[in-house]
Order: structure tokens, then C-alpha cells, then sequence
């Protein structure tokens, strides 16, 4: 079979599964199987796939028809630039969750302690670290914390495939935090359990439950941890979530009671709110 009719027979297996991105997934999974560029298939489209190859590329696509998420085919996802290695472990880095990292980022400075909590794939801590390396931060300390040993297993691995200084501890939430932070940021689970019910397939299934799951009115985690990062936080330290579109009253407010000043609230590329923070004093 030629490149040409891998590609029209996955399109046609993945449309007729129902897949919305057909086209787009038939092409990352052949040139996952293959290798192939964008440009290599345009001068290649009627070479023959080897194989080996095409079976994989079949099994791949027999794979996606039952909506296993297209990252945990490829074991990869790209963020901030850069390639996390994702897995059922962890929930797969979402782009909504660059608009943290690069909101944080304005943050950085010299001499400054950063915690990522509920660190997951690792993806914004390294991604912070990466661009403190970048930006020639002196004298900066991440640590990413997260209840799962399995994530941290996820996270250490891709701190270490890409070079980036980070320090990892299983905690449920502060429980084995140790010291003070300047910089404390948070995606935390914060999907209402009676809406997880409501998501796609490849997110309920596959994404772990227990990073989706916010309880009943989803705020759990951001009302325990605007408690309890006070402890963690030095003078000045500023705390910052990622929210659900329509969290940024309640989590400001969660803040402002707790005695947070300077919150500000962010919003995403579409326009919906997506960040949340605040001063510690
Ligand atoms: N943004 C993710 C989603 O919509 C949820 C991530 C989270 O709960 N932190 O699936």
C-alpha cells in the first residue's frame, strides 16, 4: 500500500468510527508509524509503506477507532514547545494549560523557589524551569509535588529526558511539603463529578479520574490549598490555579477571603477565563 492510500484508508476507518479530527489523526499516526514529514509525503505519496510499518499504522488506527486517546498511541504530547511523555498515569497536557505557564512565567525571577502542586506529566514545572534556563534565571529551585507515584514516575522521566533541574515529592497536597516557596502553581482536578459524566470518551476513560475529579462542586482542592499554601508561601509569594471557565468568581473569592491581594484573573486563547492568582500577606 502507498503513502497516499494509508492515508485515504485511516481517514475513511477514522470518519466512519465517528472521529471529528479524522484527517488530522489518520496523518499523525502514519507519520508516527513511519517517520514521514509533511514534505517528504508530498514528494513520497505513491512510494510503498514498508510492511511492518503499515501493520503497526493498522493496529494504531484499530486503537484510535475505540477513542483510546491519540497521546497514549504516540506516548507523546507537545507542550510549550516541548515533547512530554504521556501515559494513562497522567492527564495529557492540555494547550488551555500553556496560558499557566506563560501567565507564571511573568512571575520568575532570580533567587526564587517555584512548587508545581499536583504536578501530573511534570509538564509546567518543566516547562518553567526550561524557560528560566532560557531567560538565565540565577539560583532558582523547582519542586513538583503530586499524590501519585505512578505521575511522578511520568514526571521524573521527562525532567530528566529534558534536562530541566526539577525535585519531585509524593504528597497529597502539602502533606510531605517541606519549606517555603515564592511561587506556588496549581492544576488542580477540577471538573464537577456530576459533569465528568458529560465529557468525551477519551477524556473520561483515559485521563485519570482522579486529576479530572474536583468533587461535588469542583472547588475542592482550590479551597484546601488557598488554606493551607499560607504555611508554604514566603512573604509577598503569590499562588496561582488554573480554573474551569466558569470558576474565576468562586476561586477569586476563595483568595480574597482567605486575605489574598493583588488577584488577577486571566483568560485563555478563547476567551474564557482560565487563570487565577493572588499575593500571599
Ligand atoms: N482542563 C481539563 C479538561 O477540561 C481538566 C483538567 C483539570 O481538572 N485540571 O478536561
Amino acid at each position: 500500500m502507498t503513502y497516499k492510500e494509508a492515508l485515504k484508508k485511516g481517514r475513511e476507518l477514522l470518519e466512519k468510527a465517528g472521529l471529528e479530527e479524522a484527517s488530522t489523526d489518520a496523518w499523525l499516526l502514519l507519520q508516527h508509524r513511519t517517520g514521514i514529514s509533511r514534505s517528504q509525503y508530498f514528494l513520497r505519496e505513491r512510494d510503498e509503506v514498508q510492511p511492518d510499518q503499515e501493520t503497526q499504522y493498522f493496529d494504531d488506527l484499530a486503537r484510535r477507532k475505540r477513542h483510546i486517546p491519540l497521546q497514549h498511541i504516540t506516548g507523546v504530547q507537545e507542550f510549550m514547545g516541548l515533547e512530554f511523555m504521556v501515559n494513562e498515569d497522567v492527564l495529557i497536557p492540555r494547550q488551555d494549560t500553556e496560558c499557566v505557564v506563560e501567565e507564571a512565567v511573568k512571575y520568575l525571577q532570580d533567587d526564587m523557589k517555584v512548587l508545581d502542586m499536583c504536578t501530573g506529566s511534570g509538564c509546567i514545572v518543566i516547562s518553567l524551569a526550561d524557560a528560566a534556563r532560557q531567560k538565565r534565571f540565577r539560583n532558582m529551585e523547582f519542586t513538583g509535588a503530586d499524590i501519585s507515584e505512578k505521575a511522578l514516575r511520568v514526571s521524573g522521566f521527562n525532567a530528566e529526558k529534558l534536562q530541566a533541574d526539577v525535585t519531585f515529592v509524593q504528597s497529597d497536597l502539602f502533606e510531605n511539603v517541606t519549606g517555603q516557596f515564592d511561587l506556588i502553581v496549581s492544576n488542580p482536578p477540577y471538573i464537577r463529578t456530576d459533569v465528568i459524566e458529560e465529557l468525551q470518551d477519551e477524556v473520561k476513560l483515559h485521563d485519570p479520574y482522579i486529576a479530572l475529579d474536583g468533587k461535588s462542586d469542583g472547588l475542592f482542592f482550590y479551597r484546601r490549598m488557598v488554606e493551607e499554601a499560607g504555611r508554604h508561601l514566603h512573604p509577598k509569594g503569590r499562588l496561582l490555579f488554573e480554573i474551569g471557565f466558569d470558576q474565576g468568581k468562586a476561586v477569586s473569592g476563595l483568595m480574597e477571603k482567605a486575605g489574598y491581594t493583588e488577584i488577577v484573573v486571566k483568560k485563555d486563547l478563547a476567551g474564557l477565563d482560565r487563570v487565577v492568582s493572588g499575593v500571599y500577606n
